[in-house]
């Protein structure tokens, strides 16, 4: 039997890899022409899963490589070859595509096997036995104490090690003034890779996004992954705690892992970037903090296993959840980052150049922007989709639908709402933006902040009730009419200017 293996599927340690002697891969490019995806993401997406044969071959896995414009092109061309063939596919993250995977299969005479998935450190049985009886009040925090005590990870005996599950607060600093960002790994494109660049550039040209391979970040192969993982461990994970939320002027990528393309394709094993992370902690080479390792395998343990089930048990509803009924489009500051307020001109900057922003730029700034003006959720996430190099359904959806949009309040309960204070405590972007984060009222107040006050006031049915925003509408009834007055008006001339494409 043969293994189909798709793009993100990658993990050349994957059980069912082992199980088959032969691969077939699927490089279809028709799916491209829908949306203007960053250049950087289509040749990451290529160049890994072109370096996956070759390092399949050199395995000696007998490997099908088809470059078609749809799946169902290439299983045209793999069936007329092969009558009547059993695949096996490990079952997709996205929703539905196993059905649609079977169907195309089964309709070209085929039969396909579903098998669970190898790329998680949690199954779908886990999650349901812990979910049995939460009804839908379940949270990110209990399910990440519940993994670290299935996995033992930073566990002493039934403890967490240090005495608490969770140092959030010690993860909200700002580097002082003379820090000196850890350097970050780059990875020259090799010859492959640039050929897969030369036939994104000419196939999908008006794409948006810089196209640039200088300084590529990203790695396209399994040996180039499992060295950014040592490159991050060694050199950043001791600042990733402390700085974890923090937005600098001229630093992207602050103590970021940068691993979350590398973990999405399959290139890393979520579980062996966790081991890697804490193992440095254990034998104290690198001198990472407690607060360090804890904030990062929170991220994997916690955010990242809990948005893929929250993901599963959703969809398809997650997709078109808008319980805010948001309806306005993405103003054009966010395709042309032309605005002069530093922060978002910033974080735009940032996914144009890379296809990447850190998560606090993607909540805090891009999100939240959104949310407060008014986007629809559906709208956000396509852009998302498009632009980062991240970017996959099951996990963009509830993070960007969920988490940022407050489309649904799966991921938490109340919506991550902020005013101007938020950025200016966390950046150094107010120091050098013309908008007072100061002000509300007036043309030189901070956008966010009139927008967030008109935002509370427009959706309090819905969030005052949530039992978590008491304090906020403490300060909201604080307001008396000629104020409310002054910041509909302040609201109103911001939504207007970013729409025009003026802000
Ligand atoms: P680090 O800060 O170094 O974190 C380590 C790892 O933890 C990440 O690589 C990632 O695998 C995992 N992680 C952390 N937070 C989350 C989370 N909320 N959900 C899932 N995994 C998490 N992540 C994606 O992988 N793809 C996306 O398309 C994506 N879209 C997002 C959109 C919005 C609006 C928000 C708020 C978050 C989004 N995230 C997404 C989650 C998170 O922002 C990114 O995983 C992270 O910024 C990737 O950069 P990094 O590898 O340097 O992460």
């Amino acid at each position: 039997m043969t293994l189909w293996l798709l793009g993100d599927q990658l993990y050349p340690e994957a059980a069912p890899l082992q199980r088959h002697d032969s691969v077939l891969l699927v490089e279809a490019h028709e799916f491209a022409d829908r949306l203007a995806y960053h250049p950087q993401k289509l040749t990451l997406l290529f160049a890994a899963m072109r370096h996956a044969r070759d390092d399949l071959r050199d395995r000696g896995v007998d490997v099908t490589y088809l470059r078609a414009a749809t799946f169902g092109d290439a299983l045209d061309d793999y069936f007329a070859a092969n009558p009547g063939a059993s695949l096996t596919v490990m079952r997709p993250s996205s929703h539905g595509a196993a059905d649609r995977l079977r169907e195309l299969v089964e309709s070209r005479g085929g039969s396909l096997s579903v098998v669970a998935s190898d790329l998680f450190v949690t199954s779908p049985a886990e999650w349901d036995r812990w979910t049995d009886g939460r009804g839908d009040g379940y949270r990110q925090e209990q399910w990440y104490r519940h993994v670290r005590r299935e996995t033992g990870v930073l566990m002493d005996g039934d403890d967490p090690v240090g005495g608490d599950w969770n140092y959030d607060e010690q993860n909200r600093e700002t580097p002082p003034d003379d820090w000196d960002a850890p350097p970050l790994p780059t990875f020259e494109p090799d010859d492959l890779t640039r050929e897969v660049h030369a036939f994104v550039t000419e196939r999908y040209g008006d794409h948006w996004g810089d196209a640039d391979l200088d300084g590529f970040p990203w790695p396209v192969t399994r040996s180039e992954a499992l060295a950014a993982l040592d490159q991050f461990v060694e050199t950043r994970l001791p600042a990733f705690g402390p700085y974890q939320d923090a937005m600098l002027q001229g630093e992207w990528a602050l103590a970021h892992s940068l691993l979350s393309p590398a973990l999405n394709l399959g290139l890393l094993h979520p579980r062996e970037v966790v081991d890697a992370a804490t193992a440095a902690y254990r034998d104290g080479d690198a001198d990472v903090p407690l607060q360090s390792v804890e904030g990062f395998v929170r991220q994997l343990l916690g955010w990242r296993e809990f948005m893929r089930h929250a993901y599963r048990e959703a969809m398809p509803g997650l997709a078109d959840a808008n319980q805010l009924g948001q309806e306005r489009d993405l103003p054009p500051l966010y395709w042309t980052g032309d605005t002069d307020m530093a922060c978002l001109s910033a974080a735009v900057g940032h996914v144009r150049r890379r296809g990447y922003a850190h998560h606090i730029e993607r909540l805090m700034v891009l999100s939240n922007f959104a949310l407060l003006y008014g986007v629809d959720p559906a709208a956000l996430n396509r852009w998302f989709h498009l632009g980062f190099v991240d970017a996959f359904h099951w996990v963009t959806t509830p993070n960007v639908v969920g988490m940022g949009s407050f489309g649904t309040d799966l991921v938490s309960s109340k919506p991550y709402a902020a005013s101007a204070n938020y950025v200016n405590r966390m950046s150094d972007h107010c120091a050098s933006c013309p908008y007072d984060p100061d002000e509300t009222t007036g043309e030189d107040a901070c956008p966010f902040n009139s927008l967030y006050w008109d935002f509370l006031r427009e959706h309090e049915e819905t969030l005052r009730g949530t039992g978590r925003m008491g304090l906020v509408y403490h300060h909201v009834d604080d307001k008396d009419d000629a104020e409310w007055r002054a910041i509909r008006d302040r609201a109103a001339d911001v939504r207007a200017d970013a729409a025009n494409g003026d802000l």
